[in-house]
């Protein structure tokens, strides 16, 4: 909902120079309008406003650096390269470059003079420039360096950072001139935190004066930035808060729970809920019963036991003769989902059902049948169930199992899939989603401020702790012989192979390749390899046999990371862990360790590790708690490759980040209620500054 009456409203196309071709390359970074553009901040800035002496180079950092060439030459290394000593007072430092023509060479003969910037490296010669950008002065030539620092915008190609900054100024030009951008934060709250005005904040951003301070900068701490990173977190929390409240005014319907049923489910169960269970068991019960829509976040480890949680949240819609949706990311999980469902509640009377991308034809349809005549009471599958043609009778809860891997839209698509009309009223399905990676607090008070949460915090009784051990892949024969070992036991081994791209087929090819080295170091086992390419049927073929102890060893992609239970497995080996996030390794891990062996993970690494690496895998052998290890994560590798976001490009900031401006949240939280009771008509125009079209997502 823009305004559209402000000039910083207007299109792009109303500055000079922009036609659609320009429209559509700003289009591609996400600018539509002036103001689009005046929050579009720099990446990063460059100091070109002083010369550096060449004898205070550092490694690492960009600078201005002038002397005298002392002549170049040519080397033949590794690469063949082109090198020019440059020679200040203070100092001398290598140019070096790898590709140059002809003139270029000639313009760095002994005695000229040069203005370079770039980066200074460590190199075989000592301090070098890579391919630094090169100006040869006239010997009387004044230094003509700048006099703000440089921005460097997000820029794509076809838009340059010249013509970037060319309109980014523009722009500005009549910000100041005209413009005044309306404040939106309370007043009280920007005078208690001293705050700087939103224009001058941006202002300051675009075009900061040479005594700014760049590492103030680069570390995002400027009180400009954190004035812009606050409203930007405000903003975000402003639409979550804004859905859950458009959710909790819709009609659903309710279920109370049927005593007799949950007996009969609990005796022929085999264990006791925990009583973490017990407790979530209970807040979804309550829940249920409720006129409006569930939206729950039911966390915990792996192995903590989700899933008989969820059926007895199923339990209590299908006893009231509603029907309920499972949705699972892979068909194996999906499979062994089915399995489980199938045992409890087929004793009950009760019909479950699956349906997946390889469903055949004819049982497809009988399936679909029998959902739309309500005569099954559970369909567990996978995207399968998001499809047109899957009509339910009557649906009363979805549950979205290991959610990391869905988006926000999927999840929306669904639930309107189940919505009913009822006397007149729009009545939607309840929500069930389960993550089997623990969200850091951090991330739960922002990214899932839309949801409720229950946890299970704690395991089940009589779970052995996973032994972790990092080894060398240089170590790998005594591993081949730790599984000849651990098999003539009558355990099971996962085998599991990684690869940094993220090409599942080159992923797979490396699955084979260790296929055949395993098979010709162990001959007497019986090896099976499961990847991605592999057929639905085939896939659950190989998994029946390994659970069934026909196959010793499995040979298998990440594939197998989600859910998969062979309590007979005792040993994992994970090759070349140090390219999978710590929530990945801790989900793999989690495979073994669910019988009443003794467990290990080895995580045969390649070296050399870098530091870096070995905090990572360290974390992994110290802890097998998965809310340390996801705050591990967060930490090392940011928020979205934790939530699993980085794709669907949800949870995107700006200029906010949420590792380091997690200290804002608790202020932004309070701004956020603030606001809605007191100024609720500048929460609209808060979000559409921040969020633009991404807000749209939000309709729930
Ligand atoms: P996750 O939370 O990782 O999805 P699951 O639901 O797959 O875990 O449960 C892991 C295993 O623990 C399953 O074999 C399940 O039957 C078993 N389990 C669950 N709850 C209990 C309990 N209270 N006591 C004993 N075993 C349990
Ligand atoms: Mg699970």
């Amino acid at each position: 909902m823009k305004a559209g009456h402000s000039a910083i409203e207007l299109p792009v196309s109303t500055l000079s120079g922009v036609g659609p071709k320009l429209t559509e390359k700003f289009a591609q970074l996400g600018i539509e309008t002036l103001q689009d553009l005046l929050f579009h901040l720099p990446a990063r800035y460059q100091d070109r406003t002083r010369v550096t002496p060449i004898g205070g180079l550092l490694p690492g950092r960009d600078a201005v650096i002038c002397g005298y060439s002392k002549g170049s030459n040519i080397v033949f290394g590794r690469r063949r390269s082109l090198l020019c000593r440059l020679q200040d007072d203070t100092g001398t430092v290598t140019l070096r470059f790898f590709h140059f023509s002809k003139p270029q060479q000639l313009q760095f003969q002994a005695g000229a003079k040069l203005l370079c910037y770039g980066e200074t490296r460590r190199g075989s010669s000592g301090l070098e420039l890579y391919h630094p950008e090169i100006t040869v002065l006239p010997e009387d030539a004044e230094l003509n360096l700048d006099d703000r620092l440089t921005p460097i915008y997000p820029a794509t190609e076809g838009l340059s950072q010249r013509r970037l900054r060319m309109f980014v100024a523009e722009t500005l030009g009549r910000l100041e001139k005209t413009e005044t951008l309306a404040e939106l934060l309370p007043q009280a709250l920007t005078q208690k935190m001293g705050m700087l005005p939103l224009k001058d904040s941006l202002l300051y951003l675009h075009n900061p004066p040479r005594n700014a301070s760049l590492r103030e900068l680069d570390e995002g701490q400027h009180p400009a930035q954190q004035r812009l990173a606050f409203e930007e977190l405000l903003a975000h929390h402003l639409t979550l808060i804004r859905n859950r409240n458009r959710l909790r005014a819709h009609r659903a319907t309710v279920f109370n729970p049927p005593a007799s049923k949950i007996k009969a489910f609990n005796k022929q169960l085999g264990f006791t809920l925990t009583e973490p269970q017990a407790r979530c068991v209970q807040e979804l019960s309550t829940d249920l019963a409720q006129p409006r829509p569930m939206l729950r976040l039911l966390q915990g480890d792996v192995g903590s036991g989700k899933t008989v949680v969820s059926a007895l949240a199923a339990l209590q819609v299908i006893a009231n003769g509603w029907q309920v949706a499972l949705m699972a990311p892979t068909e194996i999980l999906a499979e062994q989902h089915l399995e489980s469902f199938s045992n409890w509640f087929e004793p009950l009377g009760y019909q479950v059902a699956l349906l997946t991308g390889k469903t055949r034809v004819k049982a497809r349809r009988e399936i679909l049948e029998q959902l739309q005549s309500g005569q099954t009471s559970i369909l567990i599958g996978t995207h399968a169930l998001f499809q047109q043609s899957v009509e339910y009778h009557q649906l009363g809860l979805i549950i979205i199992d290991e959610q990391h891997r869905f988006g926000v839209h999927q999840r929306l698509e669904l639930r309107d899939k189940g919505s009913s009309v009822e006397r007149g009223v729009i009545h939607y399905p309840h929500q069930l989603i389960m993550t089997a990676t623990p969200i850091p607090r951090t991330l739960a008070m922002s990214a899932y401020a839309d949801l409720d949460f229950s946890v299970i915090d704690g395991l089940p009784p009589g779970r052995k702790p996973v032994t972790t051990v990092v080894l060398s892949d240089k170590r790998r024969s005594e591993v081949v012989d730790r599984i000849k070992n651990i098999c003539n036991q009558g355990r099971q081994v996962y085998w599991v192979c990684t690869l940094i791209e993220e090409s599942e087929n080159l992923q797979c090819q490396a699955a084979e390749d260790t296929l055949t080295q395993l098979q010709a170091a162990l001959p007497e086992l019986r090896i099976g390899l499961i990847h991605g390419r592999l057929k639905g049927g085939e896939k659950s073929e190989v998994m029946d046999a390994f659970k069934g102890h026909k196959l010793d060893l499995l040979v298998a992609t990440t594939v197998i990371e989600v859910g998969v239970d062979v309590p007979n497995a005792s040993l994992m080996v994970i090759e070349n862990p140090e390219r999978l996030g710590l929530a990945q390794l801790h989900q793999l891990r989690g495979r073994v360790g669910r019988g009443d062996a003794e467990s290990f993970c080895l995580l045969l690494y390649h070296a050399p590790l870098s530091e870096h690496g070995k905090e990572r895998l360290k974390v992994m052998r110290e802890t097998s708690d998965g809310f340390v290890i996801a705050e591990k994560d967060l930490e090392l590798r940011g928020p979205g490759e934790v939530l699993g976001t980085r794709q669907t490009g949800e949870l995107q900031f700006r200029i906010a980040d949420l590792l380091r401006d997690q200290g804002l949240l608790p202020e932004v939280k309070k701004a956020a209620i603030e606001l809605m009771q007191n100024q609720p008509e500048r929460t609209d125009a808060l979000i559409s500054r921040w969020l633009g079209e991404a807000e749209q997502y939000g309709n729930v």
